[in-house]
């Protein structure tokens, strides 16, 4: 099937589960606004929904060798799981720990109880729900590595960022980066939309209150 349609398939599956908002406007962490919208925390919610996700997954993977399948965050587990299930050869579904060092950056840390799983050069999978920056994924690569394994590649729900790409087979089953405005510049902002108050990621109430388009 064209690849475009099936990626239109598959963000309609992903706006079935609520994680993906169109028609609306919403303002991002960045402050830039846009008209869509993706809350990643919605996008496991449907377990029948995740799992046909994760079959996606794991048939794109089908013909790869692989020994685990490795993630961290909640959501991407709860995917991760679902590809581990679906994947021919049975792969062991493991997670990392995200923690936050001393100076504010993020890093995974693998529970102390896989560590045996890293014996013998295993060839693991990665699985994310929504990539954006990339450095979770960048993170989950450098562990794997420190560790003896090999990765096999990365599968996720969701681009949001064009350029982000890895020295590893990449699927995703949306790759759309949707386009953003800085306030002056928003045409929703221009029509007098109301900002979509539910989803003010990342604002405080105050700065949610100061993010209205004027004459709101
Ligand atoms: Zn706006």
């Amino acid at each position: 099937m064209d690849a475009e349609i099936l990626e239109r398939i598959n963000r309609g599956i992903i706006l079935r589960t609520g994680a993906y908002l169109t028609n609306d406007h919403f303002v991002l962490p960045s402050g830039r606004h846009a008209q869509e919208y993706v809350e990643k925390a919605l996008a496991t919610t449907e377990p029948a929904f995740t799992e046909g996700l994760g079959d996606v997954i794991a048939k794109h993977f089908a013909e790869d060798p692989v020994d685990l399948v490795l993630t961290t965050g909640y959501g991407a587990s709860l995917l991760g799981h679902c590809v581990a299930r679906a994947h021919p050869l049975r792969p062991r579904f493991i997670y990392a720990n995200k923690q936050r060092n001393g100076s504010g950056a993020s890093k995974v840390v693998l529970p102390r109880e896989f560590r045996q799983y890293f014996v013998g050069n295993p060839r693991v999978l990665i699985v994310e729900d929504i990539v954006t920056t990339g450095e979770t994924v960048k993170e989950l690569i450098k562990l794997v590595k420190s560790l003896g394994g090999t990765v096999v590649g990365i599968g996720a729900l969701w681009r949001r960022v064009r350029r982000v790409n890895f020295k590893f087979p990449f699927f995703t089953l949306v790759d759309r980066e949707f386009p953003t405005y800085t306030p002056k510049n928003c045409p929703m902002c221009r029509r007098g939309m109301p900002i979509n108050q539910e989803f003010l990621s990342g604002l405080g109430p105050q700065k949610a209150r100061r993010a209205r388009p004027r004459g709101n």
